[in-house]
């Protein structure tokens, strides 16, 4: 274990890409933040005010989100880590077993916490907390598409009843009326939950104003857990502000790609922007891959590299929703989907090796598959390219290089072409 970075703000965050929107808020709000998959195994560089661990541990088993958190804690812990920032999806995506209860419990328990709280709130996604109520834009949460998610449907958008159904300790509410009047208000009520047993607080949160003007009364909390709305403040404590030196990456070098696996509208309307525009692109067609792997992956990089030295490169398995049926009936979904983003990251790899410093990749869990093939660990914040994507400098076991991760919805229409030109 190394540790040779004091480090103001220690995340650990319960899922890949929203480890990223953690991050990205944080350098907006003026600190150097570094992302790692994972406990880091390598040690930090120097200067980095806040570490974000990204964890897959939203719908695993309670006890392994458990574990798996406790060991990131540790390592921040080592680090000197002042404050402990436990991050959770904006819906509060969690079952009655947890894990957001259980875990937010173990790390109170560690860390000798006898109070803490927890908001959701990001009012910039349109998540807001009113009288312990989420909101998901005009509607409440159990009324939103989070009620029919496949693994966290979320039917009571009563989050003091929810957060309860999950802890031993009492939940309580910290209610707008304190948040509005600003920190002493806040601790005011704080002091008064105290008193009644409570352990734990939602808050609400209706603006950015709210968040700002709660993130103070939260100094010396040793651990809050929250959304990535929380971040906005939270850096001000330690007098960070807002400065282009936080999301500074070194100069930009090499070739550029872009490699889409994500299916979503957004990625469907970017890809088709790009090839509108005269971009050089080449689609993948899983059925082919399916027949014969090595030779449909050979064929995409031979292409690659005849067009890359002049301009950006897009290979894509993007598709319409009826060729997805289409090929999902014949290989099954789960299969078909792990064939193209197992292909997806051997053609980011051929890529990188052909050359390419810069590459944007679309699609959360193609993202995962091209940073494992990659063997990135850690990668250096920088600035955003649209709202919850930002640019990364990460070393990979091919060298260093910029990349940017979009989960699927994320990114205006010329995101691709935005991207490189900010980065250039
Ligand atoms: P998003 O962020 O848009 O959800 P993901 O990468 O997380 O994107 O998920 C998309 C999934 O769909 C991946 O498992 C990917 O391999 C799979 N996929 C991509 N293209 C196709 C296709 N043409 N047919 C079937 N599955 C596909």
């Amino acid at each position: 274990m190394n540790t040779p970075t004091r480090l103001r703000l220690g995340c650990i965050a319960d899922d890949f890409t929203g480890a990223t929107d953690l991050a990205n808020n944080l350098v907006r709000a003026g600190m150097r933040v570094v992302q790692s998959i994972g406990v880091p195994d390598t040690p930090l560089a120097a200067g980095v005010d806040a570490l974000v661990v990204a964890l897959k541990s939203r719908t695993v088993a309670a006890a392994e989100a458990v574990a798996q958190s406790l060991a990131a804690l540790r390592w921040l812990r080592a680090a000197d880590a002042q404050q402990i920032y436990f991050k959770i999806c904006s819906t509060f995506d969690s079952t009655p077993q947890g894990n957001i209860g259980p875990v937010a419990e173990a790390l109170m328990d560690a860390l000798g916490c006898d109070f803490s709280i927890a908001t959701p709130a990001f009012p910039d996604n349109g998540r807001t907390v009113f009288k312990g109520y989420l909101f998901v834009g005009d509607g409440l949460l159990h009324e939103s598409g989070m009620r029919d998610h496949p693994l966290t449907p979320m039917t009571d958008s009563n989050l003091v009843r929810v957060l309860q159904a999950q802890c031993r300790r009492r939940v309580g509410l910290i209610d707008h009326r304190a948040v509005a009047a600003g920190a002493a208000a806040v601790r005011a009520r704080i002091a008064e939950l105290r008193t009644q047993g409570v352990g734990i607080a939602i808050v609400d949160a209706v603006d950015n104003d709210d968040l700002l003007r709660l993130a103070p009364a939260l100094q010396g909390m040793a651990l809050v857990t929250a959304g990535s709305g929380l971040a906005i403040g939270l850096p001000a404590n330690w007098g960070f502000q807002p400065s282009a030196q936080a999301a500074a990456l070194p100069p930009p070098s090499g070739l550029r790609a872009i490699v889409s696996g994500s299916c979503s509208q957004a990625t469907h309307a970017q890809v088709a922007h790009f090839i509108a525009g005269g971009g050089a692109a080449l689609a993948l067609d899983p059925l082919r891959l399916a027949r014969d792997h090595a030779d449909t992956v050979g064929e995409v990089l031979a292409w690659a590299e005849e067009h890359l030295p002049a301009q950006p490169v897009l290979v894509y398995s993007t598709a319409e929703p009826a060729a997805v049926a289409a090929t999902q009936a014949q290989l099954g979904a789960l299969d078909a989907g792990a064939l193209v983003e197992q292909a997806l990251a051997e053609v980011a790899r051929g890529l990188v090796e052909r050359g390419v410093r810069q590459l944007v990749v679309a699609g959360g869990e193609t993202s995962g598959a091209v940073v494992q093939s990659l063997g990135i660990r850690q990668m250096q914040i920088g600035a955003q390219i649209d709202p919850g994507v930002p640019w990364t400098h990460a070393k990979s076991a091919l060298g260093p290089l910029h990349l940017a991760l979009k989960s699927g919805n994320f990114g205006g229409v010329d995101f691709f072409h935005q991207a490189f030109a900010q980065l250039a």
